[in-house]
């Protein structure tokens, strides 16, 4: 718990892995947080508000039940995503905009949405949840890749557009994390990976949580990328 007071906070994907601690670490330090999720509403200290990212109108509602109960949102953090890995050949046009969608527009809607209020308040974070892969490109996982490059050229361009607002747009870029997304591949794959990360292991989900919690208390951070990857983006 800290001094200053609790401030608005919106979290997309909430309901598990990376999305989740990062509610946990807000709501625990005193923040009112809003946290969404699809289908299953998590049981947890903070306020649960059904979204697909996908949907537009999703979108707005969440946004609109956040501000009903805690007022203008002003840290987001877009942190719903979804892998699809598998070879360019056999990977479909639908295959493809499905991950773009849930990825980079998901969070286009939801920084769009936010910044509504922000603009009015004159202050505001947006952390977007992106990835090592962006950066260093990763086999079979050339449309997650694509998504999270994108986030990063949004977020830059976001940051110059709304940066004389008082409004700072920042990236996240996480390496191989234990949540579902890396239990979803097999041991010989995450030994792979993990044999190119200097520290030697997987982050947990609070280690990039308290990151995203340090940046959401920065003013004069804006347009960073900001990895927490165990030293694997290195160089890139
Ligand atoms: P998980 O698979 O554990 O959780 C994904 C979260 O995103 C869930 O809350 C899920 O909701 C939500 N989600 C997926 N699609 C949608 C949608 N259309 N609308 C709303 N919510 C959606 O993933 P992680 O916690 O591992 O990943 C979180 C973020 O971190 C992602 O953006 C991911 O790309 C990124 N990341 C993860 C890494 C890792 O190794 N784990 C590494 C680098 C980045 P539901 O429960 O309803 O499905």
């Amino acid at each position: 718990m800290t001094n200053r007071e609790a401030r608005s906070v919106l979290v997309t994907g909430a309901s598990r892995g990376i999305g989740l601690s990062i509610a946990r670490t807000f709501a625990e330090a005193g923040d009112n947080v809003a946290g969404t999720y699809r289908t299953t509403a998590p049981q947890e200290k903070f306020l649960s508000v059904r979204c697909d990212v996908t949907s537009e109108s999703d979108v707005d509602r969440a946004f609109t039940e956040a501000e009903a109960a805690h007022g203008l949102v002003e840290v987001l953090v877009a942190s719903a995503g979804i892998t699809h890995d598998q070879p360019l050949m056999r990977m479909t046009r639908e295959d493809f905009t499905s991950v773009l969608d849930t990825n980079l527009t998901g969070a286009f809607s939801a920084a769009q949405r936010a910044i509504r209020g922000m603009q009015r308040k004159r202050s505001g974070r947006i952390i977007l949840i992106s990835s090592a892969v962006a950066m260093r490109g990763e086999r079979w996982q050339s449309s997650y890749a694509a998504s999270k490059a994108g986030l990063v050229g949004f977020a830059r361009s976001l940051a110059r557009e709304v940066g004389p607002r008082g409004i700072t747009v920042n990236v996240v870029a996480p390496g191989l994390t234990r949540t579902d997304m890396s239990e979803a591949l097999t041991q010989e794959q995450r030994d792979q990976l993990i044999q190119h990360i200097p520290s030697g292991r997987l982050a947990e989900p609070q280690e990039i949580a308290d990151v995203v919690y340090f940046v959401a208390d920065q003013p004069y951070i804006n347009g960073a990328v900001i990895p927490v990857d165990g030293g694997a983006g290195m160089g890139h």
